[in-house]
């Protein structure tokens, strides 16, 4: 009797074996696998803020119709994916609202997009950065450049408690975005970078880090895109023309395309 109850313990055990273990498989397999549904694109600047100015080209211009071709191509071929934008027209979104935007919509993704320029005209070339402050110093001109657009807005002072976007000294209060996102926006500015090189035939002046502004509050892997240099006459006119603006925005639409299947497989 004993014996038949000790079996009885035993198999009611052995019954439960599949239950528990299959508990944490079945918690497991049923994580929610990550999509990419919503990505939010800032056209960068806009308004009564031209951004970085060529012989003709203004920055505003080239960033917004580049932005739009981008989304465009998305939701042609990625149905799947939400696309919003910080502005589709002329208007001037802060520099405080853009990164707000992609937090409050809980975007998956933040890309932003810019045009360049140097002192030096022969200085050509495209680049994509992440957040981050290594070879600060060396970057320090594009990066104070892109933030002192903040200058323009009206109490800049009380809504961004006393950041100066010219002196070093402000970035200390910069705190790195969370490993995860920076590795994953790396693998994005990755792609961006190689679409421009390998099939647009730019030239690529890599993946860089800036204490942008723009990529310090998202919550999620962010990248500023750095399409080419106005002040190059060869570049303002590429970016000026339709095509060129085409194949920018079709490399970074196949980027961001791919970053989506890479990190969706992981
Ligand atoms: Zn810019």
């Amino acid at each position: 009797m004993e014996r038949s109850k000790n079996k009885k313990i035993l198999l009611s055990l052995i019954l439960c074996i599949p239950f528990v273990f299959g508990g944490f498989i079945t918690n497991d397999s049923m994580m929610p696998y990550f999509r990419m549904k919503k990505i939010v694109l800032d056209a960068g600047h806009g308004g009564k803020d031209p951004g970085n100015v060529g012989s003709k080209a203004r920055e505003k211009d080239i960033n917004l119709a580049v932005t739009l071709l981008v989304g465009k191509y998305i939701k042609e071929n990625m149905p799947d994916v939400q696309v919003i934008y910080t502005r589709d027209d002329d208007s001037f979104p802060t520099l405080k609202e853009r990164p707000t935007i992609a937090n409050n919509n809980k975007a998956d993704l933040f890309v932003s997009i810019h045009s360049n320029s140097a002192p030096n005209k022969s200085a050509f070339g495209t680049e994509t950065f992440v957040m981050g402050t290594k070879h600060f110093d060396a970057n320090f001109d594009i990066v104070k450049r892109e933030n002192s657009v903040i200058l323009l807005e009206d109490n800049y002072k009380e809504n961004y408690e006393g950041f100066d976007p010219s002196s070093p000294e402000s970035y200390m209060m910069f705190n790195l975005m969370s490993k995860v996102h920076f590795e994953n926006s790396v693998v994005l500015a990755d792609h961006v970078e190689t679409q421009f090189r390998d099939r647009v035939g730019r030239k690529s002046r890599g993946v860089k880090q800036g204490p942008f502004y723009v990529l310090w509050t998202p919550s999620m892997p962010s990248v500023l895109v750095e399409l080419g240099f106005l002040s190059n006459s060869e570049e303002e006119r590429f970016l000026m023309s339709q095509e060129g603006k085409e194949y920018m925005a079709s490399a970074i639409y196949r980027s961001i395309r791919d970053y989506k299947e890479a990190i969706e497989k992981n």
